[in-house]
């Protein structure tokens, strides 16, 4: 009894799609995904949910949405919350991967930062956009 009472009370404060949303994202913690990628993975999530909870989870920071150009779609990539508030991250425009930033190298720009500019960078919420290493190498290998 007291054992259903309590699959209860949890389900209140996170639904079922939601659980199993979060358990999916985290699997693919270092891919970039669409909302129609994700609903297609896990089709007994009807695709608003995937939507609604996508956007709830972007609000609290679990989720970041990334753009990538040449493409209008927006994609969604999971954040480990604790891990990703102590340094910053950066995001591949070509790819749409996020890299995070050792915390080190963090601190050394970010110092430098606020001593020859007198500013405080909020680390939690600077993305660095540009283009990663492996996208760089395709490139020059196009040539
Ligand atoms: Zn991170
Ligand atoms: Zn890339």
């Amino acid at each position: 009894m007291i054992r259903r009472l309590d699959g209860l009370f949890m389900q209140a404060y996170m639904t079922q799609p939601r659980k199993r949303l979060l358990t999916y994202l985290q699997n693919h913690a270092d891919e970039t995904l669409t909302a129609g990628q994700i609903s297609e993975d896990l089709p007994e999530i009807s695709v608003s949910a995937v939507y609604r909870n996508l956007s709830a989870l972007e609000q609290d920071g679990t989720v970041r949405k990334v753009a990538k150009s040449g493409s209008r779609e927006v994609f969604y990539q999971y954040m480990k919350a604790e891990e990703c508030k102590d340094h910053l991250h950066l995001s591949c425009k070509k790819c749409g991967k996020t890299f995070h930033m050792d915390e080190a190298e963090t601190e050394a720009l970010l110092g430098s930062i606020a001593k020859l500019d007198g500013f405080t960078v909020d680390r939690s919420d600077t993305v660095l956009y540009g283009v990663c290493e492996n996208c760089q190498r395709e490139k020059n290998e196009e040539k």
